[in-house]
């Protein structure tokens, strides 16, 4: 089989006893051109061209519904996100947090580059990171809020930090805005993001073009972030 590349993308080209020429994608994202036998390349060519957009859309999906879940497991030097970055679980004996926590506190914490988590909690683990993203998630949208509400001319009254799913955020009425607690395991400016998106929907609740003039009026960059949400948004997750 012949590799050819065209427009940014490679393919495999298929000779057989067939009368036309026809494409398809595999469930790898490998393109493969099949071809009648005494087919020109130049007259392939002109068939891929014609339809390239119909491939790269093929691709497009074919990578978000081919990304993996991540896989983490509650073991000694898994990585976990949070603001973009991954550090390390690390499981220590109760004895050095005793003396400085209280007993409801998360007994998480994200100390000298690790996640540390006593062993008597591993069968807990999951629940304690969620703790421990919710309450992260509320501390840095109370610092985030007011780099931005003037600037777009809301006020939040209230929000809340929930297992939205697939979403990364929603707004009530009211002035309320729901996050995802999985939304404080991106980087910041995509986190940012996140928010002004959901503030400048306390004006505009479409999607309008007016929403998306008072967006960038606010950050001129969104397009970046909503982007990277966009294809690494799957890896955000426990
Ligand atoms: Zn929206």
């Amino acid at each position: 089989m012949i590799v050819g590349k065209m427009d940014g993308f490679e393919y495999r080209l298929k000779r057989s006893n067939r009368k036309s020429m026809g494409i398809s994608i595999e469930r790898d994202g490998t393109v493969i051109v099949k071809v009648p036998r005494q087919a020109e390349l130049n007259n392939i060519e002109k068939f891929i061209s014609e339809k390239k957009i119909w491939i790269h859309q093929k691709l497009a999906k074919k990578k978000v519904l081919n990304r993996e879940r991540p896989k983490r497991e509650f073991v000694n030097g898994q990585g976990f996100l949070y603001l973009g970055k991954s550090y390390r679980l690390k499981f220590i004996d109760n004895a050095g947090l005793k003396s400085e926590k209280s007993p409801k506190a998360v007994p998480l914490r994200l100390w000298h580059g690790y996640f540390e988590l006593p062993e008597t909690e591993k069968a807990n683990a999951r629940n304690h990171f969620i703790s421990w993203y919710k309450k992260q998630g509320k501390r840095q949208l109370k610092e985030r809020i007011p780099r931005y509400d003037k600037r777009i001319g809301v006020r939040v009254k209230d929000i809340r930090i929930l297992d939205l799913g697939h979403r990364w955020a929603s707004c009530g009425r009211n002035g309320v805005i729901n996050f995802n607690w999985r939304s404080v395991m991106a980087p910041i400016w995509v986190f940012d993001y996140m928010l002004v998106h959901e503030m400048v929907h306390l004006i505009e609740r479409a999607h309008s073009d007016t929403f998306w003039r008072l967006v960038s009026r606010v950050m001129t960059d969104y397009e970046k972030y909503s982007l990277w949400l966009n294809e690494n948004g799957a890896e955000l997750d426990l």
